[in-house]
């Protein structure tokens, strides 16, 4: 909405001026008339439904009573000074309660009159009131003056200050609405109005500040929703499209001898078909003459790393080289040693370059990386630096992308004049609406089964008290030649205390799992790389059948044999942390389980996220409820995202517009790639608008 009258600056509302115009700018960040008609309620009250006092409970959430006023009164002195009121329905009385503001509420009150009183009940010696409620007299012919249901909008205690409460916006935006009349551009093109049953956005901002019926309500949200997921849809398919058509690609003709030979003879298990399907899209991709963006996503073990390799093949046997880039020194070792066996016998010259590669080796796997000896490497952020300079680097691979900033992907990129392939692997399932909006511009293939014979690993919630049983359950699974891990939090806030949590819990350990029978090892983050690295090799080659942890073994680390996990405090991991720790047992083809040790207090949510732990192993729903308990904010990896941002659409709840407005962007777009037909001006002036606001987004590279 980008013309004279949404450009107006706030302060020439009537109302405003000046210095209310300040602190809505620096409070609200509304500067214009559009942004205010964007400042959209939160929620709206009915006016026509009255709760009852009996009914009323300290739970209830925000009520409406309607009732007669027996008596004002004010008590106390100084600071225990307040004003109690009292009302009165059929049903009961109900004592209203002021601290502030009593000179201004005061006056307003009358004995004897009919009042609407709004507000959340609350508990106070063991009787319920309210504390600051709404007031307002009551009049039957009152409906005008507040409608049916009223806007009930975000403010800030400065604002509020300042008049701008809920009550002062809604009297801003209603004068507003009554401006804005012919004066609201459409931006979205009229046969998608048609088509989706649309209505015109200035009837959608007039029903969204003073909605007529709940029906009306209802529709001119979902239009303005339908709005945003569209913009920014148009953007990433528009992003996509420009990059498709700009970014030649290597086309990497042929299949090659390595994959063949590899895959003749080198695999011990037969790809499943998921693995196939997918390793055949992005052959495609890379076959072509455009550069490949592609997402592969695949639950923890379902062969991603194997696929990244066949992948490799391809590109090495076309004469390209290939880097593989892993978030954490012990995964890009890990990565190295498997790939290395995988390939043993084959003639590729692959190598590992980390923060801890030593000067000497590194310089020399410098020069024979130019010189392209060196055909597969193998690293962390190490490889982005300046001074890592490929002969002729032709795919890029990315584990664990979530880990990684956009920024870095960049760097990657710029490694060779043309462009590499570029294929991002990661093990965090992203419900369906993330991903449309955060991998909008990107291809996505789905690893969506497990190689065979792998049985759901069991997961059990045990408490505290039941340590000794689990103990005895450990012993048993390494009596059986198995090992466990042990794994502790640590958050960032209270780093010492976890420190001493897991110091403590190592001991317990150690104590109750002795020597000679038992060796335990230990890995956490303060430990030196080499330390760490040391430890971890341990434990993976079966010297030591315990070991005790932070989550920096959470992402991708392998060990078949392992058949336990627990993790200590789960209540305090994420349900994403959760099912990537349990990810780390149950590979390979014997029983797994995962125990989950709680204290006895949980809250609702950690109560819900250990429920569905117990209940299901698949990502996909574990990624759903996720966002649903914490919205997609949140949701690890997406924390800086401004794609995320929205000012009324919903990712958790609103999945079937964002569908079908990304249904409807693609439409458009195969009709009018440019968005240059004059009918689609406005659609094109609103998206460059959208752009502006979100400049971060439209700089990602992949
Ligand atoms: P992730 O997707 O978590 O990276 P990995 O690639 O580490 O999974 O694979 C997990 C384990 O499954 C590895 O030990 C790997 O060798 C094995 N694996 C991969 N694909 C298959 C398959 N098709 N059949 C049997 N085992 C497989
Ligand atoms: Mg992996």
């Amino acid at each position: 909405m980008t013309n004279a009258f949404s450009e107006t600056p706030v302060e020439y509302l009537k109302g405003v001026g000046p210095g209310r115009a300040k602190i809505l700018s620096k409070e609200l960040r509304i500067k214009t008339f559009g942004d205010l008609l964007l400042h959209y309620p939160f929620r709206y009250v009915d006016r026509t439904r009255f709760s009852t006092i009996n009914e009323l409970t300290p739970d209830s959430p925000q009520v409406q009573l309607k009732g007669l006023l027996i008596k004002v009164e004010e008590m106390g002195f100084k600071t225990s000074k307040r004003l109690v009121a009292v009302l009165k329905d059929d049903t009961g009385l109900l004592e209203l309660v002021w601290f502030k503001g009593i000179s201004y509420v005061k006056p307003k009150l009358q004995i004897g009159r009919e009042y609407l009183a709004f507000g959340k009940p609350s508990m106070f010696q063991m009787k319920l009131n309210m504390v600051h409620p709404d007031m307002e007299l009551f009049s039957k012919a009152g409906s005008e003056a507040s409608p049916a249901l009223e806007p009930v909008y975000p403010s800030t205690e400065k604002l509020s200050e300042r008049g701008l409460n809920s009550k002062g916006i809604g009297k801003l935006t209603k004068a507003l609405v009554f401006l804005m009349k012919g004066k609201v551009n459409n931006v979205l093109p009229d046969e998608l109005r048609g088509q989706y049953n649309l209505l015109s956005r200035e009837e959608s901002l007039r029903q969204l500040h003073l909605p007529q019926s709940a029906e009306l309500l209802r529709r001119a949200i979902n239009r303005m929703k339908f709005e945003e997921f569209f913009f920014i849809q148009l953007m990433l398919l528009r992003q996509k499209n420009t990059q498709q058509q700009k970014l030649k690609g290597i086309p990497f003709l042929k299949v090659g001898d390595l994959f063949h030979a590899f895959y003749k003879h080198h695999i011990s298990f037969e790809l499943t078909g998921a693995q196939k399907r997918v390793i055949k899209e992005i052959r495609n991709d890379m076959g072509s003459n455009q550069q490949m963006n592609r997402l592969l996503q695949g639950d923890v073990g379902s062969g991603k790393t194997m696929v990244a390799l066949l992948c490799s093949l391809i590109a090495m046997g076309n004469g390209y080289q290939v880097a593989l880039m892993a978030p954490t020194e012990t995964l890009a070792s890990q990565h190295a040693e498997s790939i290395g066996n995988d390939l043993n016998g084959l003639e590729v010259k692959t190598a590992l370059l980390t923060g801890s590669t030593k000067a000497k080796q590194r310089k020399q796997m410098l020069e024979q990386l130019a010189a392209g000896e060196i055909r597969l490497l193998i690293g962390t952020h190490a490889l982005l630096e300046d001074r890592v300079v490929f002969k002729n680097l032709g795919l890029v691979i990315i584990d664990e992308q979530h880990r990684f900033g956009v920024a870095q992907r960049a760097r990657l990129w710029k490694k060779n004049t043309v462009s590499p392939h570029v294929l991002v692997m990661t093990a965090t399932p992203i419900p369906r609406t993330l991903a449309m909006t955060l991998y909008g511009d990107l291809d996505v293939s789905v690893i969506d089964e497990m190689p065979p014979g792998r049985k759901p690993v069991k997961t059990i919630h045990r408490k505290d008290e039941h340590r000794l049983s689990v103990f005895q359950f450990m012993r048993e699974q390494i009596a059986e030649g198995r090992q466990v891990y042990v794994v502790y939090p640590l958050i960032k806030e209270s780093e010492k205390m976890d420190y001493k949590d897991l110091m403590d819990g190592y001991e317990s350990i150690s104590r109750s799992f002795p020597l000679p029978d038992y060796r335990v090892s230990i890995v956490h983050g303060q430990m030196k790389a080499a330390n760490k690295a040391y430890e971890m090799q341990q434990f993976v080659s079966g010297q030591t059948q315990i070991m005790v942890a932070t989550t920096v073994i959470e992402v991708g680390v392998n060990v078949p044999n392992a058949s336990v996990m627990v993790v200590e405090s789960a209540e305090r991991f994420g349900l994403s942390q959760l099912h990537q720790l349990r990810g780390r047992v149950g590979r390979g083809t014997d029983q797994a389980f995962c125990i989950l040790m709680t204290g006895n207090k949980l809250s609702a949510e950690s109560r819900k996220r250990i429920k569905t732990m117990v209940g299901t192993t698949d990502g996909f729903k574990i990624a759903e409820a996720d966002l649903e308990l914490r919205g997609p904010g949140d949701l690890s990896g997406t924390q800086q995202s401004g794609l995320l941002d929205f000012k009324i659409a919903d990712l958790t709840k609103d999945a079937n517009i964002l569908t079908y407005a990304r249904k409807a962007a693609l439409e458009l777009l195969e009709q009018d790639p440019g968005l240059q037909q004059s009918k689609h001006q406005a659609t094109s002036r609103h998206l460059a608008a959208v752009m502006n606001e979100r400049p971060e987004d439209w700089s990602r590279i992949s």
